[in-house]
């Protein structure tokens, strides 16, 4: 469910899933209207979905109208995937758990580290909430400072607090091992656009994750790449918060492989219709 869906991968990226794994069941796009969503939520069960995830602009919006949500999703205050059970409407939050493994398939182990994240929105609580909950330290930088500030506080008592900072110019570069974009700045059709100042050097000594995935390489993922950094695109996060919420639907292992060919063919298809 998103407003809009179009541009989502998801459904090829589950559908070829369910097809590698014999499962006649079916994933599909649900454009929803924010005033619609109420109304949505309570159609699942009663049509017999066995779950939903849930995307931009919702994921805040639907926590408040499910029978429970989990602990995390509680805490970084969205829900990406809902789980039908007899008891009602279960919420969970697979992107905090998906950036976490995509990282460490990246080649990055969070604990001990410090992380400077970019972005306050709800993608950025869950990577946040991640970071903290794996034992790193984080501080992190939006646009807009009050936003910032909130997750600050919100997530201060899952980890070490978090800090804030208002401009990057300031801070110590040097101290950082990871820097991650949680913004949607460089995200296609704006493929010029950098969320990170072209004033200020991207080190080699860091790990850059960019959790966009349209482009794969994004401008500031080439910039960390001429830098000598070690960079993490952001379809293997998609890829892995989608097995997560595949195996919380169906019981079963995710064929990893199959969701990632699936959502890279999705991309391209899609890129090749860009003007
Ligand atoms: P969101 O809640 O709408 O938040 C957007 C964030 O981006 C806010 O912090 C916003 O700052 C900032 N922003 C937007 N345009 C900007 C610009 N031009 N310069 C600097 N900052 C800008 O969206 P979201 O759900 O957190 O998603 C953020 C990004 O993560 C999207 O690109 C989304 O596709 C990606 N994502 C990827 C995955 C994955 O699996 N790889 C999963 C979830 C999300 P303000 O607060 O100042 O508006």
């Amino acid at each position: 469910m998103g407003w809009p869906v179009g541009h989502s991968v998801s459904p090829a990226m589950h559908n070829a899933a369910f097809a590698a794994l014999g499962l006649s069941w079916r994933y599909e796009p649900l454009a929803v209207p924010p005033e619609d969503l109420a109304h949505a939520v309570e159609r699942l069960a009663a049509e017999g979905w066995r779950g939903a995830n849930v995307t931009v602009p919702h994921k805040e919006a639907v926590v408040g109208l499910l029978d429970d949500v989990d602990g995390p999703a509680r805490t970084i205050g969205a829900v990406n995937t809902i789980v039908t059970r007899q008891g009602g409407l279960v919420g969970a939050n697979t992107d905090a758990p998906g950036a976490m493994e995509a990282l460490r398939q990246g080649g990055f182990e969070p604990a001990g580290r410090r992380a400077l994240v970019l972005g306050a929105g709800g993608a950025a609580r869950a990577v946040v909430y991640g970071l903290l909950s794996a034992g790193c330290g984080v501080t992190v930088h939006n646009r807009t400072p009050e936003r910032a500030a909130m997750l600050a506080r919100d997530l201060g008592g899952v980890g070490p607090p978090v800090v804030t900072a208002s401009n990057l110019a300031d801070l110590d570069l040097g101290a950082f091992d990871l820097l991650v974009n949680a913004t949607s700045a460089g995200m296609a059709p704006h493929v010029a656009a950098s969320p990170w100042p072209e004033a200020l050097p991207l080190l080699a000594q860091w790990t850059v994750f960019d959790l966009v995935y349209n482009p794969a390489e994004t401008r500031l993922l080439a910039r960390a790449r001429a830098a000598g950094a070690r960079v993490v695109e952001g379809l293997p996060m998609l890829v892995q918060q989608g097995a997560l919420a595949f195996r919380l639907w169906t019981g079963a292992t995710a064929p990893v492989g199959v969701m990632d060919a699936a959502a890279r063919h999705a991309l391209e298809l899609m890129s090749l219709k860009r003007p």
